[in-house]
């Protein structure tokens, strides 16, 4: 497998499950899309952020000359939360180029923290509105009904 960005043969490494095929001159990676998104997971654990979804906003796609390293169809560029990067539509692969990878990474795992903490503020606000601390005369209700100045008898 080639290179599409410069022609190098890719080398295939394998960490932690997730595939890729590396570049050793321009340091592109190509890899599965599903193997894009276990690496995009893996970086939001070693920040200390479970994903529960991930979404990576994609934009319209454009036609390429760059052949696909698998099958040679032409490589569609597209962004990815608005990192660029060149996809197979038959494959399914994706070519990140250097350092392209880690911005996309940041900016899913920052949007997904983001949405995180205002979905924990949510929770918070509906748990209060679910369960109203008890307004002090309800609790003297009690007291008010037994000593006789109720209308209740
Ligand atoms: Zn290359
Ligand atoms: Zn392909």
């Amino acid at each position: 497998m080639n290179c599409p960005r410069c022609g190098n043969e890719l080398d295939t490494r394998s960490t932690a499950g997730i595939a890729a095929a590396i570049c050793g001159r321009c340091a592109g990676a190509w890899l599965h899309k599903d193997d894009l998104e276990r690496a995009v997971r893996l970086f939001a654990t070693e920040q200390g952020i479970v994903l529960k979804t991930l979404t990576l906003l994609e934009g319209p796609a454009r036609d390429t000359t760059l052949p696909c390293p698998q099958c040679s169809t032409l490589l569609q560029r597209l962004t990815l939360r608005g990192v660029e990067v060149e996809r197979c539509a038959v494959c399914q692969g994706v070519f990140l180029d250097a350092g392209e990878g880690r911005a996309l990474a940041q900016r899913a795992v920052l949007a997904a923290g983001e949405w995180d903490r205002a979905y924990q503020t949510l929770l918070r606000t509906v748990r209060t509105w679910a369960t109203p601390a008890p307004e002090p005369w309800l609790l003297d209700a009690g007291d008010f009904t037994s000593s006789g100045h109720g209308t209740i008898d």
